[in-house]
């Protein structure tokens, strides 16, 4: 018997993301429908090429073959840990570019490995420290 699901969503492992992340993916219907991986930084892994990265290109590369999933959406987030610990920002608006700079360099690792993926970038933008809100956009 086979499973299939459309998508593979890719998101840091950040506690304070679960709660509202889980309602968001029920609302947009990736729950029952996606494969589902979290690390730290997310993308920033492959984009960094790092041994972490190769794991989850290697997840990402088993989902399309037992799953048949198609479409990876990468979530990053603000104020992530991965990346406080690795570069010092000196705002919210170079932390974001920075991510979705990494989200494209991965995507494009992502797209030449797996022919036939199309990639999704998710930016989380938490408006307090702590996760109860949390305002989700699709980037291009
Ligand atoms: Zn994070």
């Amino acid at each position: 018997m086979s499973h299939h699901c459309k998508n593979l969503l890719v998101r840091c492992m950040d506690f304070r993301l679960t709660r509202e992340m889980n309602k968001w993916m029920e609302k947009r219907g990736y729950i029952g429908d996606c494969d589902l991986v979290s690390l730290a930084g997310a993308g920033k892994a492959i984009a960094d090429g790092t041994p972490e990265g190769e794991m989850l290109l290697s997840q990402i590369a088993l989902s399309a073959k037992l799953h048949h999933s198609s479409c990876v959406a990468l979530v990053h987030h603000s104020q992530c840990g991965a990346y406080a610990g690795a570069y010092s920002f000196a705002n919210a608006e170079e932390e974001k570019e920075k991510q979705v700079s990494d989200m494209k360099k991965a995507a494009e690792i992502i797209k030449a490995k797996n022919p036939g993926i199309s990639v999704k970038f998710i930016w989380a933008n938490l408006q307090d420290d702590d996760g109860r809100e949390i305002e989700f956009e699709e980037i291009d």
